[in-house]
């Protein structure tokens, strides 16, 4: 294709005018905008706080907004600056982010903030390449902070607004159609470009989000109050259901997690680190033995004896009510045993290995799960995070047991926490 083709081909947005887009998604997105607590404009300079994007970005990577909303403020106190993030201890920042899952998203965050304070003197640099230079930033999180927080001609593309693209477009690929997305990044270009031109980038990429969020949803778009209802292909097809079409699922894997929560006579719970790779790396947790199929109490025991080189032959153990938490791979199945000891010297604490009073295990990096364990002492099912939902299944080798899952919903995958 030589230059003059592309270049007409990029005005045309196959076909459809950028500039009509552009008008539509501002008006509509001026209509609909929803205060969130990230979009707050600094009155003194009329932009938003990048550090608010930055981390509000990171939250929101395969998370809902409601359960980011959940969380934000808090950890905005905790660590209202990049500096304060920065000289935070990993286990402070791990603990801050309990609830909001893909943990390794904090870590990185953590790793971000002391590269800004190190490189840019605290301050979130506007430059595309320098935002993608930063640890856990790519195209997609690098587009939203230049563009949103500092209004250059940055695009963006996320799960919703690939969808919308693709479905204004008429393109009929699946969701992860390597040329498909190439092409939707470059409509995401012409329409930032075409946006920034007329000084409302911020609100054209982040209308789009909002409009694969609220209206363009995967399952049921309300292409009746959808500002681009005229001009959308997939609606003119009938395809707006179909495009686009579904990626392949990967087979879900299957895990049971047996889990010891030993407690001493004053109210302290043996808590050990989990390994530094794999599942919810690095957080804290009851001791647990992970296999195909429940461990035994004796190899339970032997598991915890061996930690202090003593034998738990004896103790008795009371057995909860199995539970699984989907995560986006697996199905983790908890079988969750308590017992009590005399004294917490009958086993050897270690830098790995304590015994600790709950308000301190509060403060711990953990998986929901976990923190369920050892905080609430039973799985709660109802009353947690949106999203989620209780229901009965068969479990491998395992009792019927309740579920926690997460829903699929508007591209927000379900989370590994
Ligand atoms: S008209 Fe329907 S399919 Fe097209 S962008 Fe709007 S909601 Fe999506």
């Amino acid at each position: 294709m030589g230059r003059s083709e592309k270049t007409a081909k990029r005005e045309t947005f196959e076909g459809l005018r950028p500039r009509v887009l552009v008008g539509a998604i501002t008006k509509w997105f001026g209509q609909v905008r929803r205060d969130l607590p990230w979009r707050v404009v600094d009155p003194a300079t009329g932009m938003r706080n990048p550090y608010f994007s930055l981390v509000s970005e990171l939250m929101l990577q395969q998370t809902q907004v409601s359960r980011v909303l959940e969380k934000f403020g808090q950890f905005m106190e905790r660590f209202p600056t990049a500096a304060a993030l920065a000289v935070a201890s990993e286990d402070e920042v791990l603990s801050a982010w309990t609830g909001l899952g893909y943990y390794r998203r904090a870590r990185l965050l953590h790793a971000a903030a002391k590269v800004i304070v190190e490189r840019h003197g605290g301050q979130v640099p506007s430059d595309l390449d320098a935002l993608m230079a930063l640890p856990g930033l790519g195209r997609y999180t690098a587009g939203a902070i230049a563009s949103i927080a500092f209004g250059k001609a940055a695009p963006l593309v996320d799960t919703n607004v690939s969808r919308v693209i693709l479905r204004v477009g008429g393109v009929d690929v699946a969701g992860d159609d390597k040329a498909g997305l190439a092409w939707v990044w470059e409509q995401a270009e012409v329409l930032a470009v075409a946006a920034h031109k007329q000084g409302v980038v911020a609100e054209v990429n982040e209308g789009l989000m909002e409009l694969g969020a609220l209206v363009c949803t995967s399952d049921n778009p309300a292409c009746l109050v959808c500002p681009l209802r005229d001009v959308c292909k997939a609606r003119a097809m009938g395809k707006q259901r179909e495009i686009p079409r579904a990626k392949k699922q990967a087979a879900r894997k299957p895990v049971v997690h047996t889990v010891l929560v030993l407690s001493t006579a004053d109210g302290r719970t043996l808590v050990e680190r989990r390994a530094g790779t794999g599942l919810w790396a690095g957080l804290w947790q009851a001791p647990t033995i992970e296999g195909a199929k429940p461990a035994s109490e004796v190899e339970l025991r032997g598991r915890v004896g061996v930690l202090g080189k003593v034998r738990l032959g004896t103790l008795r153990l009371r057995q909860d009510e199995d539970f699984v938490f989907q995560t986006t791979h697996r199905d983790v199945t908890f079988r969750v045993y308590r017992g009590e000891i005399a004294a917490e010297k009958m086993i050897a604490e270690s830098a790995t290995h304590t015994f600790l009073a709950k308000e301190t295990i509060a403060e711990l990096g953990m998986s929901s799960p976990m923190r369920r364990i050892l905080l609430d002492g039973t799985q709660q099912t109802s009353g947690d995070a949106a999203g989620q939902e209780s229901q009965r299944v068969k479990a491998d080798g395992v009792k019927r047991a309740k579920v926690i899952q997460t829903k699929r919903k508007n591209g927000v995958k379900q989370r590994d926490d």
